[in-house]
């Protein structure tokens, strides 16, 4: 049968494209140099959440069992057990992907790509065999890739990326880590609570620096009563390896010089894209590739999505473009859309959701609001978990009280997130909030209480 979709990249856009073009009867192929489930699922969003996981459960019983009750001695983190597990978790997901294809009929190639002109791909297997495919649709889903400081490159041992950070032999004693985005501050806390002694440096002014003000210093305040040292509004200027591990020089507009040694630093200072080779493909100035409302490349019928795009770089926003494109290809009448209501979600301890407007954005685009903001600390089942960190804040319109954004600190907010993001893109009012009864006890009545703080009248402060 000839093949309608020739996809390059198996991560969250490809093979969720992969699947979505399947749905729709076109037969399809996917093209994939390493294991399909790309980044999220390989070497990113899932094995950090299983160590997480692991690091999180640690911390319970070696430091906060007795607040519950329970008598738990010599306790101890099995680094190696846990990286084991956490692979073990990616595996299994990974597999779930080949299942999936070899259900919808999709046939999975492993090499690398490149795309000779419209509709003709080049492949070459890791045996060295070049072959060459036809189809009239391209879809590069090819994401992207730790950046890197120029001046101190990455060595993978005693410089390392996120990919690094996941497998590293043993915990180490101390960790240099730059930027604090979700990167910098999951691997941050992950192994500061493990025992390692972790120096977190950002360059702007906030930890954070994404998220609202009041929800950085927030995390600053927790990340600090973890150990961790935070330095923010800090560059480093080198950093050079040494017999233990690096020693770094960080300057502070204002504050005295500050040199860093440590035996593993950690670059998250974001990600660039990964393009494949493609004669005559057009890019945007920094790089990412580009394409129009219906995700359009400026070849005939080569489209892409996800990462290498640019725009929201989240596994679900690539996801979500991939089906846009997908449908835009195969379904008539399909208009794309690009994402536009999209939750950000960080899973150190507290956990950090936001979806929507910040206060920033609303302050600089001179929209009135009002804030709801409500503790943890006063919420029944949160005093019960022990888990009174943080806090819920929604942002509603000042006129119409309609629900513009909610940015949630604490134990849950990743999966709290989910409903007030449902409430904006349904264009609820903090009335509709109101009206609605949240189950007692959960830790959504902080979405409940925060409503109605946003008129001043709630019900447990
Ligand atoms: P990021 O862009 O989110 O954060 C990078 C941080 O580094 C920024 O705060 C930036 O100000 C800072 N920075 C940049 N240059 C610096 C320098 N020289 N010195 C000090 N600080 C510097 O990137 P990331 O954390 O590397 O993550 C990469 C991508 O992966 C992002 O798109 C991110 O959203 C995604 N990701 C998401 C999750 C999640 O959703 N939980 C987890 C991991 C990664």
């Amino acid at each position: 049968m000839a093949t309608d979709l020739i996809i390059i990249g198996g991560g969250s856009a490809g093979y969720v494209a992969a699947i979505r073009a399947a749905q729709l009867g076109k037969q399809v192929i996917c093209i994939e140099k390493e294991r399909v489930g790309g980044t999220c699922l390989n070497w990113g969003c899932i094995p950090t959440k299983a160590l997480l996981e692991s690091a999180e459960l640690y911390r319970k019983m070696a430091k906060a069992a007795g607040t519950y009750g329970v008598e738990a001695q010599g306790v101890t983190a099995n680094w190696e057990a846990m990286v084991a597990r956490s692979r073990t978790v990616s595996d299994r997901l990974c597999g779930g992907i080949e299942f999936l294809f070899k259900k919808h009929g999709i046939e999975r190639l492993q090499g690398t790509a490149r795309i000779l002109a419209p509709g003709v791909v080049e492949l070459t297997a890791p045996d060295g065999t070049v072959s060459e495919l036809r189809a009239p649709k391209i879809l590069i889903a090819t994401g992207a890739r730790t950046r890197e400081i120029p001046a101190f490159p990455m060595d993978g041992k005693r410089i390392i990326g996120s990919k690094q950070a996941l497998t590293l032999p043993s915990v180490p004693a101390s960790m240099l880590v730059i930027g604090s985005g979700a990167i910098g501050s999951e691997f941050s806390y992950l192994y500061s609570c493990l025992g390692c002694k972790v120096t977190l440096v950002e360059a702007l002014s906030n930890l954070l620096p994404n998220e609202d003000d009041d929800v950085s210093k927030a995390m600053e305040r927790a990340f600090k009563k973890s150990g961790m040292t935070c330095l923010v509004g800090a560059k480093v200027e080198s950093v050079v390896t040494t017999e233990g591990g690096v020693e770094a020089h960080i300057t502070r507009p204002g504050k005295p010089d500050t040199h860093v040694q440590a035996e593993v630093c950690l670059v998250a200072v974001g990600v660039v894209p990964v393009v494949p080779e493609a004669t005559g493909l057009q890019l945007t100035e920094r790089g990412f590739v580009q394409v129009n409302e219906r995700y359009e490349t400026n070849l005939a019928g080569v489209y892409a999505a996800g990462d290498c795009i640019g725009g929201v770089m989240l596994a679900h926003a690539a996801s979500y473009e991939a089906v846009q494109a997908v449908e835009g290809m195969f379904l008539s009448g399909a208009v794309p859309k690009k994402p536009a209501l999209v939750p950000g979600c960080m899973y150190c301890h507290p956990q950090v959701a936001s979806v929507g407007l910040r206060e920033r954005e609303l302050r600089q685009s001179g929209i009135a609001y009002k804030v709801g903001k409500f503790p943890f600390q006063a919420i029944g089942r949160a005093v019960a978990a022990g888990s009174t960190d943080g806090f819920v804040k929604l942002l509603f319109g000042a006129e119409h009280g309609e629900l513009l954004g909610a940015h949630i600190v604490g134990e849950g907010a990743t999966e709290l997130i989910a409903t007030p993001q449902l409430g904006i893109s349904s264009e609820l009012t903090d009335a509709d909030l109101h009206a609605m009864i949240f189950a007692h006890p959960t830790l959504g009545e902080a979405i409940h209480e925060a409503t109605l703080a946003a008129d001043g009248v709630p019900i447990h402060a």
